[in-house]
């Protein structure tokens, strides 16, 4: 039996840290891939196409809803956003775990089709620090910002769906827990069995040592 790969799906405020923390996430741990979404969204300075998203125009990202393309989508901020179907079935079927990071919409829908996905909400510290985050960035302007401070409340209602919560107050702290959970999720029996399936024969085979 092949090892199948554990879907993750995280989802937090703009702001929050997410993409900071997965990345760093990626780093330390093998086996984890990121999706790269698709996005109607301008490109912000620093950002490579293909590398954070694929940049794509709205005709474009219509044509791949049609064509039924996309595990999920959602319109987040005035602007589209949707994960690849295929590129997420073929890296789990390769027994690689893959992150998701998508808004509160995406994870239900993404939630109902694949129950078995896990899903991590990250908190920032309070509004406050929120705020500093998002102009620390200094790729978004003031009124984008504002929008994105204004619909922070509206995401963080959500928490209660996701299955862990972390907060990221201390960077260290909250990926040292975010790399918790990916570790347990590998060490449960159902993975287990598949990846020490030797191990297990071996343990289980007639031949009596004692
Ligand atoms: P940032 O995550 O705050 O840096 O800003 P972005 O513009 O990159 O993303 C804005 C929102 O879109 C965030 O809430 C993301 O979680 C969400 N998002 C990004 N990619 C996807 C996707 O493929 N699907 C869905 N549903 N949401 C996405
Ligand atoms: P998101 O992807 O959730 O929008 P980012 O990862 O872009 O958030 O983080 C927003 C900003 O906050 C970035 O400038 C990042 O460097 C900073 N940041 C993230 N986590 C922390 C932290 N624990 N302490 C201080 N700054 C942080
Ligand atoms: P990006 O948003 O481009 O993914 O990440 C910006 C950078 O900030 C990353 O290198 C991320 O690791 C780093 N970073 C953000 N906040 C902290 C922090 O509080 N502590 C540390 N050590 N690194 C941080």
């Amino acid at each position: 039996m092949a090892d199948i790969g554990t879907l993750y799906i995280v989802s937090a405020p703009s702001g929050a840290g997410k993409t900071s923390l997965v990345a760093a996430l990626v780093e330390k741990l093998p086996r984890l891939r990121i999706s790269i979404s698709h996005t109607t969204r301008d490109r912000r300075d620093g950002e490579t196409d293909g590398v954070n998203y694929h940049f794509i125009k709205r005709e474009s990202f219509v044509r791949l809803v049609e064509q039924g393309r996309l595990l999920e989508h959602a319109e987040v901020f005035g602007n589209l956003y949707g994960t690849s179907a295929d590129w997420v079935s073929d890296t789990l079927r390769d027994g690689e775990d893959v992150i998701l990071e998508i808004d509160w919409q995406g994870a239900a829908q993404v939630r109902r089709q694949m129950p078995e996905a896990v899903s991590i909400f990250i908190l920032p510290p309070c509004l406050k620090t929120l705020e500093q985050r998002l102009r620390s960035r200094a790729s978004d302007d003031d009124e984008v910002i504002r929008k994105r401070l204004a619909g922070a409340r509206e995401e963080m209602s959500h928490y209660g769906e996701f299955d862990y919560l972390v907060v990221n107050d201390n960077f260290e702290r909250a990926l040292h827990e975010l790399a918790a959970i990916v570790e347990a999720r590998r060490l449960t029996t159902h993975r287990q069995a598949v990846r020490q399936a030797a191990v297990l024969a071996d343990l289980l085979s007639g031949s009596e040592t004692r």
